[in-house]
């Protein structure tokens, strides 16, 4: 437990995306200061931060200079090398700790720990060669998805495995040299969860919400999830157990599958705000950004009521382009990230659109 980091303070954020700006949003609507750390110099984050540096994660001068400047460090993006969170964490609070990201850039750490207290996920093997693979996919039986142990996001580095697919393709087209294979979930929905954990262990989740995904990225959030409320209760109850296991101090968002007969297996964690959770701006008290900068500032959390149901749509590539009409449409709420070049796939903006609440 520390001290809170009062307003007028400088947050550091390591990564400049979409994630970023809005966090750097809602702090400043708090009155703090922001100062991103990204690698690319047209990140979104950077039209609304107060200082920034562009330099790349393993650059030691930029990162001490950064650190001089900032009363505490959270991040965007959990592909930080570990040894630059390491650094940082010697210089200034890192929240969430180094040895969280430790676990959670990793799928088979990640998948250990949370089996090791207590929750389900899917079967799975470490995979560490083709030879491995096609042991591996005899132990597990049935169809199955190759996923890189590292760096993967929005589908990337997974490959379907079935029967009668080539083992040597599949691990060359995953492209990377420690993989794990899970078996595939015939799941009826895929929920996530954020939690937040505070300095002082206190926990506050958002309601669980049910995502879409289309070609591996995520299409749309409808909150809450329609589900039975033994099962939402459930789904919160695990991340809270996650957050609590953890550690953590800042944000946690839990993806699980919901299976056809009634269980909840977790598929991925990410201590950081989450695109499944940018329903929160427009329909909680306090919205998953603004929680973060309460967390990582030893500020009390706060509530995570839903005063109203709602359903988010990311806007990828050209869809964007549609913002004259979602502008027009009554109730619509827009959110556009300020990035200039729309390519097929890219996360552009989100429309959020509520419904009163329904219980
Ligand atoms: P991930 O990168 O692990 O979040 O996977 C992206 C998406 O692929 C998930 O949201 C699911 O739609 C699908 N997926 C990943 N792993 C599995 C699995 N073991 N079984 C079924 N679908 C999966």
């Amino acid at each position: 437990m520390s001290g809170p980091i009062p307003p007028g303070a400088t947050i550091g954020i390591l990564g400049g995306g979409q994630l970023g700006r809005m966090t750097a949003m809602a702090a400043a609507r708090l009155g703090y200061r922001t100062h991103i750390y990204c690698p690319e110099p047209d990140s979104p984050a950077l039209d609304v931060a107060a200082v920034c540096t562009v330099a790349p994660y393993d650059d030691w001068v930029a990162l001490a200079n950064f650190a001089r400047t900032v009363r505490v460090v959270t991040l965007e993006f959990e592909n930080v090398p570990a040894s630059s969170l390491d650094y940082l964490a010697e210089l200034v609070p890192v929240r969430p700790s180094p040895s969280i990201l430790h676990i959670t850039q990793h799928r088979l750490r990640e998948k250990d720990f949370v089996r090791s207290v207590g929750i389900g996920t899917a079967d799975y093997r470490r995979v560490d060669g083709v030879g491995d693979l096609a042991r591996a996919a005899a132990e597990l039986g049935g169809p199955a998805v190759l996923k890189s142990a590292m760096f993967g996001y929005d589908g990337k580095g997974q490959v379907p495995i079935h029967a009668g697919c080539s083992f040597d393709e599949a691990w060359l087209e995953m492209g990377a040299g420690e993989g794990i294979l899970e078996s595939f979930v015939d799941f009826t929905a895929e929920l996530s969860v954020i939690a937040a954990r505070g300095t002082d262990g206190s926990i506050a989740c958002f309601d669980p919400v049910e995502n879409r995904h289309v070609h591996h990225i995520l299409d749309s959030t409808i909150a809450p999830a329609r589900l039975p409320p033994p099962l939402m209760a459930e789904a919160t109850a695990i991340a809270r157990r996650l957050a609590e296991a953890l550690g953590l101090e800042g944000l946690l968002a839990v993806e699980m599958f919901a299976t056809r007969d009634g269980r909840l297996l977790v598929n991925e964690l990410a201590p950081r705000p989450h695109n499944s959770g940018h329903w929160t701006i427009d329909a909680c008290a306090t919205s998953q950004f603004e929680q973060l900068v309460r967390a990582v500032c030893a500020l009390p959390l706060g509530s995570t009521e839903r005063h109203a149901d709602a359903v988010m749509k990311n806007l990828l590539g050209d869809e964007a382009n549609s913002w004259p009409e979602l502008l027009a449409e009554p109730g619509a709420r827009l959110h556009l990230y300020g990035k200039h070049d729309a390519r097929p796939g890219r996360k552009m903006g989100h429309v959020t659109r509520l419904k009163p609440r329904s219980g």
